[in-house]
Parts: C-alpha cells; sequence; structure tokens
C-alpha cells in the first residue's frame, strides 16, 4: 500500500533565492527541495512523498524514469554511441524515424516529413511559423484567444497573456487574435466570424499565412474545442488557401487518447508541432512534422546545435515501443472515464459555481466563479501540504489543471482525487 507522508516540506535551500533568477515559477508553488522520482511520485531531499499531478507539464506522459525506456537509455550510453550529433545521421536517429513512421505516421496514413527543432517546444513553433510565412509569402498568422505557443519573440507573439507578451519589451506583430469556442464565445459563432473577417475587403485585417491552435488549451485553462469547430477550421483553412498549423506540445503523444490530439475530429493538419512527452523521458526534444510538399525550406535554413539530442531518440524509440507494448491508449480511455465520473459525481456537486472541463487525462476544475481568483491557489497550496502536486491555469489562474503521468498507477490516481478532494473540502471549511 503506498503511503503519503503528510510531512512539512523541507526549507528550500537559500542558494536558490540568493542565487536564482528571479524568473523562477513553478519553484514558487512547491516550495520543497526534489531529489528523486519514480513513476506518479516525487521525493523531497527530506522524505517527503508527493503524488504527481502535473507530469513535467506534460513532459512526463511515461512517469518519472519509466523502467522500459531507462533501460534502454542506460544501454545506449553505457555503449559510448553517440551522444552529441548535431543533425548528422546517426544509428538513434534512424531507428527513432523508422520507429515514427512504421508505428504512428503509416498506420494513420500520414504523410509528414519530420523536422527535427532545436530541443524545446518554442523553438519548433518558431519554425513552423517562418515556414508558413516563406511559402505564402505572407506575414500574417491568426492564433486564439487564450493560445499558449511559447515564450521566444516569434511564439509569444502568437501567445495571449498580455503579461507575459509584455516581458517580449517590443511590440508583437503580425497576429491577430481570433475568439476561441470559450466562455462568452461559447455561444458565438466563432468560425463564421473567422469567415467574414476573411470576406470582408475592408475588415482591417489581411490574409494570414497560417493558423496556429492548440485542440485543447491547456494553460489557456483546459479549453477543449468541439470536433466540428476544429473541422470546420480546416474547412475554412481549405478554403482560404491558409496552412493550418497544430501545436500538439502539450496534449499530443497520446494525452487525450490517441497518440495526435486532432485524430477525435479525423482532419490531418498542414503541420503539426510535438515536443514535451516527444522522447519519453523528459529529455528536451522537439519535432515539426510538415506535409512533403511544404517542405520548401533551404538547407540550414532554421539550424540549431542541439537538434541531435540522441538521448532523447533513444528515449523516443523506446517510449513508442512501450506504448504499443502496454496498449496506452486503452489505458488512457479507462482512466480517462474514472476521473470523469469523480469530477461530476465528487468535485462538481461540491458548489454549483465550480466548472469542469476535460478530455484525456487532462481535466480542469475551474472556480472562475469564487469571484477571488486566490481560491484555487489556495486549494494547490493545500494539495502540496496533504501531497499532491497539481498546478494553475487559465484566465487569472482561476484553474486547476489535472495532468498526471498516463502510466500514473491507478491506487495513485484514487489517492490524488483523494486529496484534492480532501482539500477543496478543508478550503471551503476553512
Ligand atoms: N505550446 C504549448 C501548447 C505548450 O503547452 C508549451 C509549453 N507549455 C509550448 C508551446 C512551449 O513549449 P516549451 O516550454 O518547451 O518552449
Amino acid at each position: 500500500m503506498h503511503r503519503i507522508a503528510l510531512q512539512k516540506p523541507s526549507q528550500p535551500a537559500n542558494i536558490f533565492e540568493t542565487r536564482e533568477s528571479n524568473v523562477r515559477s513553478y519553484c514558487r508553488n512547491f516550495p520543497d527541495v526534489f531529489h528523486r522520482a519514480k513513476d506518479s511520485i516525487i521525493y523531497s531531499e527530506t522524505g517527503a512523498e508527493y503524488i504527481d499531478f502535473l507530469a513535467g507539464a506534460g513532459a512526463l506522459n511515461y512517469g518519472h524514469n519509466n523502467d522500459y525506456i531507462k533501460q534502454k537509455v542506460i544501454a545506449y550510453l553505457a555503449s559510448d554511441a553517440i551522444a552529441h550529433g548535431l543533425d548528422l545521421h546517426t544509428s538513434a536517429k534512424k531507428e527513432f524515424l523508422e520507429k515514427f513512421f512504421s508505428s504512428v505516421l503509416e498506420p494513420k496514413k500520414l504523410d509528414y516529413k519530420v523536422q527535427f527543432c532545436g530541443p524545446t517546444g518554442t523553438n519548433a513553433v518558431e519554425a513552423a511559423l517562418k515556414l508558413a510565412r516563406k511559402i505564402k509569402k505572407r506575414p500574417g498568422i491568426f492564433s486564439f484567444m487564450g493560445a499558449y505557443h511559447g515564450m521566444t519573440l516569434g511564439s509569444l507573439a502568437a501567445t495571449g497573456n498580455i503579461a507575459a507578451r509584455a516581458g517580449a519589451g517590443v511590440t508583437s506583430n503580425n497576429v491577430t487574435f481570433m475568439p476561441y469556442p470559450y466562455g462568452f464565445m461559447e455561444s458565438f459563432n466563432t468560425i463564421g466570424y473567422i469567415e467574414a473577417v476573411l470576406n470582408d475587403v475592408n475588415s482591417g485585417i489581411e490574409k494570414p499565412a497560417a493558423i496556429i491552435f492548440e485542440t485543447v488549451q491547456a494553460e489557456g485553462g483546459v479549453i477543449v474545442a468541439p470536433v466540428e469547430w476544429i473541422q470546420q477550421l480546416r474547412d475554412l483553412c481549405d478554403r482560404h488557401d491558409i496552412l493550418l498549423i497544430c501545436d500538439d506540445i502539450q496534449v499530443g503523444c497520446g494525452r487525450t487518447g490517441p497518440f495526435f490530439s486532432f485524430e477525435r475530429a479525423n482532419i490531418v493538419p498542414d503541420m503539426v508541432i510535438l515536443s514535451k512527452s516527444i522522447s519519453g523521458y523528459g529529455f528536451p526534444m522537439s519535432l515539426l512534422l510538415i506535409k512533403p510538399e511544404l517542405d520548401i525550406w533551404e538547407p540550414g535554413e532554421h539550424t540549431g546545435t542541439f537538434r541531435g539530442n540522441q538521448l532523447a531518440f533513444v528515449g523516443a524509440t523506446a517510449a513508442l515501443e512501450y506504448r504499443e507494448n502496454i496498449n496506452l491508449e486503452r489505458e488512457v480511455q479507462l482512466k480517462e472515464f474514472f476521473l470523469q465520473k469523480f469530477l461530476a459525481e465528487e468535485i462538481a456537486p461540491i458548489d454549483e459555481k465550480i466548472n469542469i472541463r476535460g478530455i484525456g487525462l487532462i481535466w480542469g476544475i475551474d472556480f472562475e466563479k469564487f469571484g477571488a481568483a486566490s481560491f484555487a491557489k489556495k486549494v494547490t497550496s493545500r494539495c502540496f501540504e496533504l501531497g499532491l502536486i497539481v498546478e494553475r491555469v487559465g484566465r487569472n489562474d482561476t484553474a486547476i489543471k489535472i495532468l498526471p503521468p498516463l502510466t500514473i498507477e491507478w491506487s495513485i490516481l484514487q489517492k490524488g482525487c483523494a486529496i484534492l478532494q480532501q482539500a477543496l473540502s478543508d478550503c471551503l471549511n476553512s
């Protein structure tokens, strides 16, 4: 039986406060010093145990130190195989490409070329936007209110959060934000609006090269776009000669069930961006998938030293094997059913102002209607005291985002949910 210690977190060593930049963020909400992790549990230096409903912000779909992937990585390291390889052809890259094609792209009849980008998600977003502009010879991009695409200047321009954008120090140009089907806009024909903008020669908004979107806005507050909306977006892009880019960085790699999150809408984007869990082990890696006819890059036109993280290739190949071996897609469906039921039956009835949203293994509990934005913070802080790591997202951080590893053991998932319920009840009664 797993035991979650109700221990006081160890005091953060002063060196983080004195020597690490003020820019640090997650560590402020989870003030302990973490030392070891296995599957869905993280252990602090003092031995306190925390259930992980954050999963590296989506980078740990297979849990911490997944044994299957770890063995492959250790064997690779021990054999003195290539550790750093720029974009040279290597055995590890070849094996990844072969596995990615045979187990993901071919069975789904998806014809994409793979661009290996600099190691973070934002770099693949930069690549996608650059390529779209080069193809269509138009500078404009449409993004959506609530979108999160990264923090470098190009992707930040497509990110909605005003405070984050202010950090750029320059104006963000060439991106127009369209309404996403959420809140007030949910009852509004958002696709009809985009269509009207494109058709109106007096709209003041020029036709973009591409529309970049998330099928589920994760940082935006766990907002799940309806299937018909995604299909209408694809159709609109086709009719107006606009490229459709799906940012599957957080909700790809099986988070919603199938490998790609857009599969539920049965559409094919022109470009797809993957990062976070693609390497399987939390190693930095990001990919841009491009329809072959769109791959008009000149050699070296988007380059970078760390596009050949060999350990990430090894981890990624092993992760694809592992997901097949354990039928991860089915596992996600079963856990989705459990979470949905738990939230509907145990959490939603607590207060009619609570709003529940989600799909697969990404769920949000929104306390927006509680007025004070601090309520969600109070709940997540109480969760942490009780041994659960879970973060806040959405407008004014009013929503709690449940994002466990997809491989989380059933008993730990149940325990994490019980802590959440307890924390919420404690906060309502205090
Ligand atoms: N797009 C989405 C949808 C994301 O969730 C993130 C990261 N939260 C990014 C882009 C940026 O990825 P990275 O932090 O690796 O640059």
